[in-house]
């Protein structure tokens, strides 16, 4: 049973500081829809007809207004709308398809987990801004996974009784669900390792709440010495309206590198004008596509997947069209593996 918070309690703290002319991150969060009549009502669509393809499952809705105002209004087919939706589909079990795909829950310690040579990632929070369908951590037992336990004490702890650790990689959740005084906390504390060069954050956040993007947010990562590496998740071009790209255009201030993944989605954008369109839009808003990844076997997600023939096809049409910084590798997340594998 899904029993991820909102917001992390144990290190929002205080809320954010928000700019004069728009509300808190944490108000945006706290105002997110979480009612599948109420998003029917706000999509124009017939309430009966949302429910009629939808279902109750413990990892329940949560999608930003913002977002919601990005879809297409009376469309069911919406790609925006597909990635949110709680559909009957879900309730499907298919062969191959499990709760940890990745197999992190055995090897979780603290809410550290080392996949990678000298690479360390942190589950810095079990909240995200949105619950995303496809999500490979949607069943992840974050209760007793949260690098941000007792002040992050824990998880610092493992790391400096390594000398290897070159970059630490802040996931979850979202990391960005932990408050700017959670998060200069931890920035602080690997400021004292030597060995960590770079912090690398897994976002959603400046995608779907733009506000997260916030003055006190900036600052801290532009006093890190580390380099800052944000890598933003986004699908499709239709989620960069204005107020994300001007959020990223800012964020690119203190953040060194700013990539994007996206999952391969059926339906979403499984074709190749859709993720050429995307790589454009991405380079509008100063972000470089990085990572398309086949979908991780989650349970409840197998009417996304898109078989590695057409996925193949796709990049191929991608290499085509585009320059090649504009073409995201393909890959797969593979268990044991020690990096992600080229489709
Ligand atoms: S994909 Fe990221 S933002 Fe979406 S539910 Fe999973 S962890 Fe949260």
């Amino acid at each position: 049973m899904f029993q991820r918070p909102s917001i992390d309690p144990a290190v929002t703290g205080s809320i954010d500081v928000a700019r004069h002319d728009r509300p808190s991150w944490q108000r945006v969060l706290q105002d997110a829809v979480r009612d599948i009549d109420e998003l029917a009502g706000l999509l124009e669509i017939p309430a009966a007809r949302l429910r009629a393809v939808a279902c109750e499952p413990g990892f329940p809705l949560l999608v930003p207004r913002g977002f919601v105002a990005r879809m297409r209004k009376g469309d069911l087919d919406d790609p925006l709308l597909l990635q949110v939706l709680p559909r009957a589909e879900e309730d499907v079990r298919a062969a191959g398809f499990s709760d940890d795909p990745l197999g992190e829950q055995d090897i979780a310690d603290d809410g550290v987990i080392r996949k990678y040579r000298g690479r360390t990632l942190l589950i810095a929070s079990g909240a995200c801004p949105v619950h995303c369908r496809y999500c490979f951590r949607r069943e992840f037992p974050y209760s007793g996974q949260l690098a941000s336990r007792h002040g992050w004490e824990g998880a610092i702890g493992k790391l400096r009784g390594r000398g290897d650790i070159g970059e630490v990689i802040l996931s979850g959740g979202d990391p960005l669900s932990v408050s700017n005084r959670g998060l200069q906390t931890l920035f602080d504390a690997l400021d004292t390792i030597d060995s960590v060069r770079s912090i690398r954050i897994h976002t959603r956040f400046p995608v779907m709440i733009p506000e997260r993007v916030d003055t006190g947010l900036l600052a801290l990562l532009g006093r890190s010495s580390a380099r800052i590496v944000v890598v933003v998740h986004c699908n499709h071009a239709n989620e960069l309206d204005d107020s994300v790209e001007a959020a990223l255009r800012e964020l690119a201030g203190p953040a060194d590198l700013l990539l994007n993944q996206s999952v391969l989605l059926r339906g979403v954008n499984d074709d190749a004008a859709t993720l050429a369109n995307l790589s454009r839009r991405l380079f509008d808003c100063g972000v470089l596509p990085y990572y398309l990844n086949a979908l991780d076997p989650v349970t409840g997600t197998a009417h996304f997947e898109v078989v590695d023939e057409r996925a193949r096809a796709l990049l191929a049409d991608l290499r085509a069209e585009l320059p090649g910084y504009l073409v995201p590798k393909l890959v797969r997340e593979i268990p044991g593996a020690s990096s992600k594998m080229p489709l």
